[in-house]
């Protein structure tokens, strides 16, 4: 080396130091391990983070004499968990005064406190997949958090979402009393298009759809079938797709029938949200054209705790839960790509209970977490930097009590949380 770059490299050196730039080192010591891919847990393995990534792990590592080591060997260590559908604007009340009486701005302060709850309960990475009528706030909310403002997981953000005139909610009132809905409509291949570019444009990393939904039918519709009418066209939804692939940008469907999941799939989307009805044909569709499926069990399940449901509602919910679980546990042996989401409305803090509700439908408790790890952040496209532990990624890593392989319920207590290198939960009782 010459005197010149040893001289410089001293210099970066005892200016890094000056400046406190000396990446914190971590070393954590895990009872069990769990990387997010391999279906058997390792145990007395050591993960060492430099600054916001991992640096090593290992069971024969040396740790550096200036690590900060933090003893988990009483629990399971996991990657970060990996959300790909939730709703940092949804807070359990009625759907159209949240939308017709509370302003954006308080609910971007709600969805901001979601957030914060949201990481805490061991979830580091989110897709929050529109903001039900409050515009572009969980923008504001992404960057509030890259930013250090606010606590809350790396988001990726849907906005408005998207659906056809007469296909979004608030319904009902009369036609001349112009009401916001929860979601942007537009029509037309013209129409989408210029709807996508408004949305990327404001901050949008991905598009949401509605393919099949509720709409008013004249001739009444099944009792016992949430309704899920054909919304836009092949071409409406191609042209989505095509302005939104041109800046790298995914589109998720909601969707409940094969008909409209068929339609979707051809062209081109990544992924197909809630699909109660979806038969074999459609799974195996989806696993031919990798897109994912993101089932989000209970997020029906909390209807029917409702105690406003009215007989005809229960009747209808606890059909659409119990088709919901023949649709899984019939996927289960399908090669469809499975994502874990909790769709939850409001107690965004339970979201880990979703993972007990795939294992109870007969997923096996280790491929649940590989569905909320590295399955969730393949289909969010950050598999490059989070959902496994690996020397290289972004150091996103959690801690359970006991063993989630023998008892998934585990995972909602969550004990240990960092994210990018920080430490956000530490509980050492535990
Ligand atoms: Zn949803």
């Amino acid at each position: 080396m010459s005197r010149l770059s040893t001289t410089l490299l001293v210099f970066i050196v005892v200016a890094r130091a000056l400046c406190g730039q000396t990446p914190e080192v971590i070393a954590i010591k895990c009872g069990r391990f769990f990387d997010g891919k391999n279906l058997a847990l390792a145990e007395n393995v050591v993960v060492l983070i430099e600054g916001n990534r991992i640096k090593d792990i290992g069971t024969a590592i040396a740790i550096p004499q200036q690590a900060k080591v933090i003893d988990l060997s009483r629990t399971t260590v996991l990657p970060g968990l990996v959300d790909a559908h939730t709703h940092t604007f949804l807070h359990g009340i009625n759907y159209d005064d949240a939308v017709l009486k509370k302003s954006h701005q308080y609910r971007a302060i709600w969805a901001g406190v979601a957030a914060r709850k949201i990481l805490m309960a061991g979830f580091t990475s989110i897709r929050d997949i529109e903001t039900e009528g409050a515009g572009y706030g969980d923008v504001a909310v992404r960057d509030a958090i890259d930013a250090g403002l606010i606590v809350g997981p790396r988001m990726q953000c849907a906005t408005r979402a998207l659906s056809i005139t007469g296909g979004y909610s608030p319904y009902g009132y009369a036609p001349h009393v112009e009401i916001p809905k929860g979601v942007q409509i537009a029509d037309g291949v013209d129409g989408v298009r210029k709807a996508v570019r408004e949305q990327l444009a404001n901050g949008a990393d991905i598009i949401k759809i509605y393919i099949d939904h509720r709409r008013r039918n004249p001739h009444g519709s099944d009792p016992d079938r949430l309704t899920a009418a054909p919304m836009f066209s092949f071409d409406e939804v191609k042209a989505i797709v095509d302005e939104a692939s041109k800046v790298g940008a995914k589109v998720a469907a909601h969707v409940y029938t094969s008909s409209a999941a068929q339609t979707a799939i051809k062209a081109g989307l990544a992924s197909l949200e809630h699909g109660i009805y979806l038969d074999d044909e459609t799974f195996r569709m989806m696993a031919e054209h990798g897109v994912y499926w993101v089932p989000t069990l209970m997020a029906y399940m909390q209807f029917m705790s409702d105690p406003t449901l009215s007989p005809a509602r229960k009747r209808l919910m606890t059909g659409t839960t119990e088709r919901h679980r023949e649709t899984f546990k019939r996927a289960l042996s399908l090669p469809v790509k499975i994502a874990f989401g909790s769709d939850l409305d409001g107690r965004h803090e339970t979201a880990g209970e979703e993972l007990a509700w795939m294992v109870r439908y007969g997923m096996p408790p280790v491929e649940a977490l590989r569905s909320a790890t590295s399955v969730a952040a393949e289909l969010m496209g950050w598999h490059d930097r989070v959902g496994t532990l690996e020397p290289g990624k972004l150091a996103d890593v959690i801690a359970v009590p006991g063993n989630p392989a023998e008892d998934i319920s585990l995972v909602t207590r969550v004990t240990f949380v960092v994210k990018d290198g920080v430490v956000y939960k530490h509980d050492p009782g535990r």
